[in-house]
């Protein structure tokens, strides 16, 4: 047991979770719930306040010093508000510091849920003591971070860079940023499994797999295939791995990080990326010595998010 602790938070499109951590980073406690966006702001607030004194008084401390919020973005880590009408339907404006601050009396701090979970790694995780760290997380989107002796980098304004979106294929589809062929619109779930649904199947195991119904492949399907040896669905992972990898070169060659941290639920697939990656970075060692950047997979999982947000605060007290 702890006297003191903060809670970290990590607000997502359906869920948000807390967690209670120590100064040394060991969670005393954990949960989550549905936070169910289109009720509205007021109700999600509500419920992250609700969360807290759960989580606080389960981690049987004394005191809560701060709170530290990593949100699913766009956030405005400098304003204190999330403007999140993409995951977040409604919550546009919602000043979260504001609101926790005067419910708490404690200081709080908002980053972007990237940038938070690849702060964790950093913190307690695969990162652990690496100064220029960079991830990407492959889920529904491709999310980027860029980690600079423990501090999150930031662009003009506190902006967050959007890695995510840097164009691989300008001939590729079209995606909801305005480009064509961004490494999301590539690399993500959902690019994935329109690919599957785009592709003739007729001689392949994944509509069986899919109990006949097109609309339910997806990406971890895909990826099943390709590993029983599908030939349209090892067709497609190698292409979405030749993408990815593209977009990695491209990170090696602009930041030339010691290492890029892997998570996300497309990563569980890492195995099927990783030759194709291999292959690229041994293509690409003329500039810089791109094969002494290590590739690691992320070690905390879902709860990267929670590490990397108590840890924002814990720095702040420091
Ligand atoms: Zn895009």
């Amino acid at each position: 047991m702890s006297d003191e602790i903060v809670i970290g938070v990590d607000l997502g499109g359906t869920h948000v979770r807390a967690g209670a951590f120590t100064s040394g980073g060991e969670m005393l406690a954990v949960k989550e719930t549905p936070i169910e966006a289109a009720r509205g702001p007021e109700t999600g607030l509500l419920r992250i306040q609700h969360l807290i004194e759960v989580v606080w008084k389960e981690s049987g401390a004394q005191a809560l010093l701060g709170i530290g919020v990593g949100s699913t973005g766009p956030t405005d880590p400098i304003r204190g508000v999330i403007n999140n009408p993409f995951t977040l339907p409604g919550w546009e404006n919602v000043p979260i510091i504001a609101r926790l601050r005067n419910a708490f009396d404690v200081p709080v701090t908002l980053e972007n849920d990237a940038d938070v979970a690849a702060l964790g790694e950093y913190w307690r995780g695969a990162g652990q003591s690496i100064r220029r760290l960079y991830a990407v997380t492959v889920g529904t989107g491709v999310g980027t971070a860029l980690i600079l002796d423990g501090q999150i980098y930031r662009g003009m304004d506190g902006l967050h860079p959007e890695g995510g979106h840097v164009i691989l294929d300008p001939s590729g589809p079209p995606c909801y940023c305005g480009a064509h062929g961004c490494w999301e619109s590539l690399c993500a779930a959902p690019a994935i499994a329109r690919q599957a649904r785009q592709t003739d199947l007729s001689n392949s195991i994944l509509l069986g797999m899919a109990g006949g119904d097109l609309e339910k492949i997806d990406a971890r399907l895909v990826a099943e295939a390709a590993r029983l040896g599908d030939p349209s669905a090892c067709a497609i992972m190698d292409k979405v791995a030749f993408y990815f990898s593209l977009g990695i070169i491209n990170v090696i060659h602009s930041i030339t990080p010691e290492m890029i941290v892997l998570s996300g639920g497309v990563m569980k697939s890492a195995d099927l990326f990783l030759p194709h990656l291999n292959k690229a970075i041994a293509a690409h060692s003329v500039m810089i010595p791109s094969n002494q950047v290590r590739i690691a997979p992320a070690q905390l999982g879902n709860y990267a998010g929670l590490y990397g947000a108590a840890y924002t605060i814990w720095s702040t007290l420091k």
